[in-house]
């Protein structure tokens, strides 16, 4: 690129001499093509930010010496910027925080089953919309309502592409230009600074919010309705819980009261989980079972929180409303692709075998994961890292709480083992940046000035390549 000649002519003569210093974009080019196996429309890029950014090192004086400018100056720069260019957006990273249900590093892993069966269903044709019985067209729902309804005792159901998906394609069906009843405390915030209310709004149904924000009584939801009322809806309030003087209506008085006034209730459960997870000592949470034995028409959770599957949205319910949302324009606009089916279908299997699917599942394992086998994880992370960081590190075992996370349980905590950081070469928050920015980036959270590493999260196979991210940044440059 030439450099515009008012600006130059204004210049020193020592910055013009520099300007004119740097090499030509097609002599770069040849001493950088035997460095890097980039593509070439990647190599190009590089090379011209190398000296756009030689350029303005110039200019602003953070470049004095010719030598600067030499091969053996320049082309190492180009050489990392084609690195970082070859390096996926999208990547593995350990997540050492603890959180299980981590919405921002991907939320559920899916099991080992799973990733077979997305493996076969990307790379081979299949039976996506094709009845093999027929031989016609067939739905992609049916490959996994059958095995939803005999899981949960719904009637029917279909799969969309998330929970907020799911939300607004059941108001959108069931109360578009109708007024939803709904409870003030229970209108809360997701991930992203995502409201439900604006999700819910977004499908022409109008919120009636009744009662206050900590406690709401039966004759709230009584006092609301009217002509125009089409369905009470219970929110679960996942992420949040208010402590001491509350009061939430139960579902089965929420039902009675829709049955007495010809209305529907919908339940957006959030997580919704298939098993009940205090048989593994957490607390108790109402299960998609129960909620469907509550007698609800309608309820709807995600498919990566505590279920453990792909991203989805789960609509179950009873079939004559079901069959409605089926028809809604909108189910197409939100509808899933083969991998999530293909995941979903195996996970949902997994799950007519509890102990398997606590077993097999890694969110299930991971949350039902006992304290021995955490605390031997820490212990053996200890011993490859010690040796190594021992002068200028503090590192020590210590006993903290994992987090269940997806909005789900934010009570619970589970009892849990960390490996602690204490840098003496460079501030936590330094080290917390070098780790996060590393080739396998790491995850963990600062407490106390130090760096906690939690093992719940952090799988066996981990914990060497945790050892080693640690350690190549322990030879980092702190600065
Ligand atoms: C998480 C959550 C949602 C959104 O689910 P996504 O699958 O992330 O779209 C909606 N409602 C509740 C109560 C939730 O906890």
């Amino acid at each position: 690129m030439a450099v515009p000649k008012k600006v130059t002519n204004a210049k020193s003569g020592a910055e013009q001499g520099l300007l004119r210093a740097i090499p030509k974009v097609d002599e770069f080019l040849g001493w950088v093509a035997g460095e890097s196996a980039a593509p070439a429309m990647l190599v190009k890029d590089a090379v011209r930010e190398t000296l756009d950014e030689a350029r303005i090192a110039i200019q602003a004086g953070r470049i004095t010496q010719k030598t600067d400018l030499d091969r053996s100056a320049l082309v190492p720069r180009c050489v990392a910027r084609l690195a970082a260019k070859m390096t996926p957006n999208l990547r593995r990273v350990i997540n050492a925080s603890g959180v299980v249900v981590h919405t921002n590093l991907g939320r559920s892993l899916l099991p080992q089953e799973a990733m077979a069966s997305l493996l076969t269903v990307g790379s081979r044709y299949s039976n996506l919309e094709f009845d093999l019985n027929t031989g016609r067209r067939g739905s992609r729902y049916s490959l996994v309502e059958d095995l939803l309804c005999r899981l949960t005792g719904a009637e029917a159901g279909l799969v969309v592409n998330n929970n907020a998906a799911a939300v607004m394609l059941v108001l959108d069906t069931l109360a578009h230009g109708r007024e939803v009843v709904v409870s003030r405390g229970q209108l809360v915030e997701i991930g992203g600074s995502f409201r439900i209310p604006e999700v819910m709004e977004k499908s022409g149904a109008r919120l009636v919010e009744v009662g206050a924000t900590n406690r709401t009584h039966l004759r709230d939801y009584e006092n609301a309705i009217t002509d125009e009322t089409a369905l009470l809806l219970k929110v679960h309030s996942s992420n949040f819980k208010i402590i001491g003087f509350f009061a939430e209506v139960e579902l089965k008085d929420l039902v009675a009261l829709a049955a007495s006034r010809a209305l529907l209730v919908v339940e957006d459960l959030g997580s919704g989980s298939l098993v009940d997870f205090s048989r593994w000592g957490l607390t108790k949470e109402p299960t998609v079972q129960e909620t469907v034995a509550a007698g609800v028409d309608v309820v709807t959770f995600s498919g990566d929180k505590l279920l453990g599957g792909p991203q989805a949205g789960i609509i179950l319910g009873k079939k004559a409303i079901i069959d409605r949302i089926k028809q809604n324009p909108l189910n197409r606009a939100l509808r899933i692709d083969k991998f999530t089916l293909a995941a979903l279908e195996t996970v949902l299997r997994l799950y007519f075998d509890e102990e398997q699917a606590r077993a097999t599942i890694p969110t299930l394992a991971m949350l039902t994961m006992d304290y021995a086998t955490i605390r031997r994880r820490a212990a053996r992370l200890l011993r490859q890292l010690r040796p190594g960081v021992e002068s200028a590190w503090q590192v020590a075992g210590m006993d903290t709480e994992s987090r269940v996370g997806g909005g789900a349980l934010p009570e619970q905590g589970l009892a849990s083992r960390a490996v602690t950081v204490q840098p003496r070469d460079r501030s936590v928050n330094r080290l917390e940046q070098q780790l996060r920015q590393a080739r396998l980036p790491v995850i963990g959270r600062i407490e106390d000035d130090r760096l906690l590493l939690d093992l719940r999260t952090v799988a066996d196979d981990e914990v060497a390549l945790l050892a080693a991210a640690l350690l190549a940044v322990f030879k980092e440059n702190p600065a």
